[in-house]
């Protein structure tokens, strides 16, 4: 099935308890803080089954259609039709909706395709990640994610009262209570899959679960930061704050039940992390955020040459080299990108992954560039959005629109036109709703130093080092002819 906007809408007005500041929000879809960026994820289920999208976002079995992500791929080319999903989806979305619905799902197919590792830990959990994908593949459902546990309960110190644990079993699941962070989307789902992607120490038995709840699941609130979508005053000055804040949010359980066909980790601290990295679950996931940060940054690339243009600075040699050095970078991740699809990896069951060399060296690329191409792109405005008036109302004709049109119109744009481009940079690279933004992707796939690790852990050292062992015996063959000569 694939489900309408309007459906998706109305499952959101299930009785969850979302927590904003003191208030308890009634309804998602209606609140200030939230309605408009609900109606953006409407829009992309409305996009995706439309007649020109349906067939590059769906796939069919059994006479039913599915969205392409909760495919397990079997083919290089459905890896091709599951990255042309993604890319549409971020490309509705700016690339501003990280965890928009296409990117948890792509986690779980990734664990589908490994049961026997969850078969290990309890005969059944394997059938249960299965299930629960169909599950979601089913309803069309939209899912997040919450694996961590909160810093506070970290380290030497042990478990605290708030850390999230199993607190009791009963007949039909376990119970569990305290907090888990840091769920992007959370508002906006349907379920939750809990977890957590770092390691536990030996003293931490009782938080290693891993399972899902529904978002309206008794026991379970969440608590949001503070929202951009309600300071965004207007859709020029604010034009993507105003309609793509994801929210994060803090889930709060509170001696919540959780059937056992939920479950897909019970007090096993490896399997905890091998989940996601002992099956293509992490790749496959991964896959989605560097497609996602891939569209966001033509835009960025766009405001670079657009604002160089209107600064009349286009012609200046440094400034061709900075927007050189900002089109080689994008250059450079639709390539790994493409690599990571061409060279896919096979497992035994007859899947198929995306390449993990490849991806691991787009995730940290991305993690790393983010914030000097958002400074690049930010000193190419130079003073230019200090320059502007107040706010948009100056858009409206009268008396002062006219004044404004005649001292900032430029050769190559109106007043009006240069407003609106400098409002819809400044919101994108400079303001609150910005700084979230160099925020996520300093840390959308993990804290920056694992950046690096991956790629350590996913290159092929041993060949490299073979390349070095042949130039040194090459040495030693013959160590004197250059001196005899
Ligand atoms: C906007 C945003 C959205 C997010 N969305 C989600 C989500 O949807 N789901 C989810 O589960 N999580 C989400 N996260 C959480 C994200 O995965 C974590 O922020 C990330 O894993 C880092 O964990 P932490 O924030 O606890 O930082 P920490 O692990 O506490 O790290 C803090 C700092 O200390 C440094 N540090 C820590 N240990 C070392 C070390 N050994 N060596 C060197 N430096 C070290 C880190 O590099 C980092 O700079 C989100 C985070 C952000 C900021």
């Amino acid at each position: 099935m694939l489900r309408s906007g309007k459906d998706y809408l109305a499952s959101l007005r299930d009785g969850r308890r979302i927590r904003f500041g003191k208030e308890l929000v009634g309804d998602v879809t209606t609140h200030p803080a939230f309605r408009r960026t609900a109606q953006s994820f409407a829009r992309l289920y409305d996009l995706k089954r439309s007649p020109e999208n349906i067939a590059a976002m769906s796939y069919e079995e059994g006479g039913e259609l599915y969205s392409a992500w909760f495919k397990a791929p079997q083919s290089k080319t459905d890896l091709q039709h599951r990255a042309e999903a993604h890319r549409r989806v971020a490309q509705w979305s700016c690339g501003l909706l990280g965890r928009s619905m296409d990117h948890v799902p792509s986690f779980i197919a990734g664990m589908s395709m490994k049961p026997e590792l969850f078969e290990a830990n309890c005969p059944g959990f394997g059938r249960n990640v299965i299930n629960y994908l169909d599950y979601l593949r089913k309803g069309d459902l939209f899912a997040c994610y919450l694996v961590l546990t909160p810093q506070t309960s970290r380290g030497v110190a042990g478990p605290t009262k708030a850390n999230f644990r199993m607190v009791g079993e009963y007949d039909g699941g376990i119970i569990v209570s305290g907090q888990k962070m840091l769920g992007a989307s959370a508002v906006f789902s349907d379920e939750a899959w809990i977890g957590s992607m770092i390691p536990l120490g030996p003293d931490q038995v009782e938080e290693a679960v891993t399972f899902a709840v529904p978002i309206n699941a008794p026991g379970v609130e969440l608590w949001v930061r503070k929202s951009f979508e309600l300071n965004a005053t207007s859709r020029v000055d604010n034009y993507f704050s105003s309609q793509f804040d994801e929210t994060d949010a803090v889930m709060i359980f509170s001696d919540v039940k959780v059937p056992w066909e939920r479950v897909f980790c019970h007090r096993d601290i490896p399997l905890m992390r091998d989940m996601y990295f002992k099956t293509p679950g992490h790749v496959l996931g991964n896959h989605q955020s560097n497609w996602r940060f891939s569209e966001k940054l033509k835009i960025i690339n766009g405001i670079s040459h657009q604002a160089a243009e209107y600064g009349n600075l286009l012609g200046i040699p440094a400034v061709q080299q900075t927007l050189g050095r900002l089109a080689a970078g994008e250059a450079t991740l639709l390539g790994l990108l493409s690599a990571q699809v061409d060279q896919c990896q096979s497992l035994p069951s007859g899947h198929v992954h995306v390449n993990n060399r490849y991806l691991y060296a787009a995730l940290q690329w991305c993690a790393h560039s983010y914030h000097e191409i958002a400074e690049e792109v930010r000193l190419l405005l130079g003073a230019g959005p200090f320059i502007m008036p107040a706010d948009d109302s100056i858009l409206e004709e009268g008396e002062a629109h006219d004044v404004f049109e005649q001292n900032w119109k430029i050769t190559s744009a109106t007043a009006s036109k240069r407003y609106r481009f400098v409002r819809m940079a400044w919101d994108l690279l400079s303001s609150d709703f910005a700084g979230r933004h160099q925020q996520y992707e300093r840390f959308y796939g993990g804290p920056p130093h694992i950046m690096d690790l991956y790629s350590f852990w996913h290159a092929p050292w041993l060949e490299r080092r073979e390349g070095v062992r042949r130039i040194l015996d090459d040495m030693m063959s013959d160590p004197l002819s250059h001196a005899a000569e």
